[in-house]
């Protein structure tokens, strides 16, 4: 197939990849198809891409995508093609009889956190109304779910930076922990790098010396799991050096003598034996930090997939609370969210225990709101279900049937082998997705589905900038978009007229759910989105007079111009103070020992992205990272007798994975590090660990035991 671009002139979209949310032109190519050119106006990432945006319209016309569906016949037991009919059927006949025999929380559903928020709202109803399930949750709770309750417990809000990015070259000093920004987003490096042009200092906490932490002034090397006892660390110098800004926390905060008290706990020397990192490494943290005029504390995977990731970022939260640095201008906590709409995902209802506008579904004011907007009786909405790991851990048990989107658990969910033993033992699985991904191969029916480029929607960047993404080509023949596959799906459950296929039509209708939620984006429309250079609206945006049911009292619309700095005021917590939370270092789930003496730790890679469904199948990906490898520094390899380039086999109590070894002394001597992003005996997550954060049920990506032993040559 080729794809055919739906104008002539250049139609202003956005990469389908990460939570940057690059703008991007799409137009006609020169020797057919379609070619991506700059969109320099847009504020975000100012024309730069990555290769991972560069090549996004690659896939687009790729000869491996799905263009038609695929069935598993009952006699040969393997996937044929079938008409949408045939498969819509099929599907909502096994969805049925699941909930006939079983009930309605037999019937599983689990989204991702790159679906556009017209998606991930219509899967939440489509579970909740047309389904009357409650066990629905998505693959965001892998990414970033730790950061969010942090936040929520924190600040009463969760939104991934609480200020625009365009903040950061202009505050004085930022501590990122755990983001290797240069690899994974690299268009937000500028701004690191602008910040160290104007003065400001950076330091980075990275068990590895990635390329990112190579641009540091000072690289902070934790042993994975540790982060929780280094933030404490510090805050007990801030303390014990009178660096504490006392009117702030007097005036802005709750609960400091407890979080105080746990951090004076973490004697600085007992943190660097807990760490690893020196005691003057930690005091020149909390000198740039506290010197600065402003300062902020950035974090990625690294602290938050952690089984105690809520105290972690908890414990950089009290950090940033007890010196002053947040709810000011160019200060302030942020997370760095990972997936293209990692953070409209999580606000638009896919999510266990949310409805739309980021309210929860415990609450009644909240259903009773929701429910009017969709048309039923609050009592007859399900409430919270399980989460994302615990979701799949379920399959085959009492969840009989699942329906699967945008999601590829098979790579990407902790100890997979495990989660793929639970998607095969399933009586029915359907998934719907570009390609035949790992997931998609073992499901009972696949539906092919449009891409990015081929439909709009609206996304929710990092910043919590809403953003319209444009189609801008032609979908090829034989492929339907998610949102007339749930309206196909309500249909035959007797729902369709609540599904509607219009992306604006689903948008309209979220606005009006959303509105009096934590996140608002009732003021948001398509037209405003497509003013100016698209530089897209911050929610929460209220239209202040748009009610449950529909139009603006007095037909003329009230326009707020959305919300890009919070917490300058008050913070949104009842009393309009943060929270200090105490919180104390605990060793991670599992921890070296005689059998499984190394750490282990994964991440990604510059040219792959999340589970490696999209960019394994780019040519000029592929080749650029072909596969993945295993970390370690000399001295472990030395002793272990490993040579650059050998094959190692890495073996946890949950599977075995095999790699190159990349023998290198950027990773410390008793940790090694692997790429995710592959499936087959190179997966990663064939090893970590699936013991969950209490707070946000978030698994423990981030450390496990491992050891490591020579393998066959690949
Ligand atoms: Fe796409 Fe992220 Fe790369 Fe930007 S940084 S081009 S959004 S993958």
């Amino acid at each position: 197939t080729s794809a055919t671009p739906v104008a002539t002139a250049v139609t202003a979209t956005h990469c389908p990849y990460c939570a940057l949310q690059c703008g991007m032109g799409l137009t006609a190519g020169t020797g057919g198809g379609v070619e991506v050119v700059e969109r320099a106006a847009f504020p975000v990432n100012k024309g730069a891409l990555c290769g991972k945006g560069r090549t996004a319209p690659a896939l687009l016309s790729s000869r491996v995508r799905l263009t038609e569906p695929l069935v598993r016949s009952h006699a040969t037991g393997k996937l044929a093609p079938a008409t949408w009919e045939e498969a819509l059927d099929r599907i909502a006949a096994e969805l049925s009889r699941a909930r006939a025999e079983h009930g309605a929380d037999s019937c599983g559903v689990f989204g991702g956190g790159g679906l556009t928020n017209e998606k991930a709202y219509a899967l939440g109803k489509f579970a909740r109304v047309a389904l009357g399930t409650s066990q629905i949750d998505y693959n965001g709770r892998f990414c970033m779910s730790s950061a969010a309750a942090a936040g929520q417990r924190a600040f009463g809000l969760d939104r991934g930076l609480p200020f625009p990015l365009e903040d950061i070259p202009r505050t004085g000093c930022v501590i990122l922990v755990g983001s290797n920004l240069a690899e994974t987003m690299p268009p937000a490096l500028r701004y690191l790098t602008e910040l160290r042009e104007n003065g400001g200092t950076l330091i980075v906490v990275d068990p590895r010396r990635t390329r990112t932490a190579e641009q540091a002034d000072l690289h902070l090397a934790p042993r994975p799991g540790t982060d929780l006892a280094l933030a404490l660390g510090l805050l007990h110098l801030v303390v014990a050096g009178g660096r504490t800004d006392d009117a702030f926390i007097e005036e802005r905060t709750t609960g400091w003598e407890e979080a105080r008290a746990a951090a004076m706990a973490h004697w600085p020397e007992l943190v660097e034996r807990i760490t690893g990192v020196p005691v003057p490494q930690l005091r020149e943290t909390v000198r740039m930090f506290c010197d600065a005029k402003a300062a902020m504390v950035l974090t990625a995977r690294g602290p938050e997939q952690q089984s105690k990731g809520t105290d972690t970022v908890g414990a950089w939260i009290n950090l940033c609370l007890a010196t002053g640095r947040a709810g000011r201008p160019l200060s302030g906590y942020g997370c760095l969210t990972g997936q293209g709409n990692g953070q409209g995902g999580r606000e638009h209802g896919q999510k266990a225990d949310q409805l739309p506008g980021y309210r929860k579904l415990t609450d009644p004011a909240a259903r009773a709101h929701v429910a009017e907007v969709w048309g039923v009786d609050p009592d007859t909405l399900p409430g919270p279900g399980r989460s994302a790991y615990e979701l799949l851990d379920a399959l085959g048990g009492d969840i009989r049937t699942l329906l699967l989107m945008g999601s590829n658990p098979v790579v990407s969910a902790p100890r997979a082998a495990h989660v793929e033993e639970r998607l095969r033992s399933l009586d029915f699985l359907a998934v719907a997705d570009v390609v035949l991904s790992e997931t998609a191969e073992l499901a009972d029916v696949v539906l092919p589905v449009t891409q990015w480029a081929e439909e709009t929607g609206t996304v929710t960047n990092l910043e919590g900038r809403v953003l319209l993404r444009r189609r801008a080509v032609s979908a090829p023949d034989g492929v339907r978009s998610d949102l007339e596959v749930l309206h196909g799906l309500a249909a035959r459950l007797g729902h369709g007229k609540k599904f509607p296929t219009d992306p604006r039509e689903v948008f309209e209708e979220l606005r009006r759910a959303s509105a009096g939620g934590a996140a608002d984006y009732s003021g948001i429309s398509y037209e405003r989105l497509t003013e100016g250079e698209g530089e897209g609206v911050f929610w929460p945006c209220p239209r202040g007079d748009v009610e449950a049911g529909g139009e603006a009292a007095g037909g003329e619309e009230a326009v707020h111009p959305g919300t890009p700095r919070l917490f300058l005021d008050r913070f949104a917590t009842e009393d309009g103070r943060a929270r200090f939370v105490p919180v104390v270092h605990r060793p991670a789930a599992e921890e070296p020992d005689a059998e499984y003496p190394v750490l282990l730790t994964t991440g990604r890679v510059l040219a792959q992205y999340q589970s490696g469904a999209q960019t394994r199948r780019v040519d000029e990906l592929n080749s650029a990272a072909p596969g993945p490898f295993v970390e370690v520094h000399p001295r472990l390899a030395a002793r272990l007798g490993i040579a650059e380039g050998e094959a190692v086999a890495v073996v946890s109590r949950r599977g075995r994975a095999v790699a190159p070894a990349r023998v290198t002394s950027s990773i410390r001597p008793d940790t090694v590090f692997m790429p995710f992003h592959w499936a087959g005996e190179g997966r990663a997550n064939s090893l970590t660990h699936p013991a969950l954060d209490p707070v946000s049920r978030m698994p423990e990506f981030k450390v496990c035991a491992v050891r490591l032993e020579p393998a066959e040559p690949m």
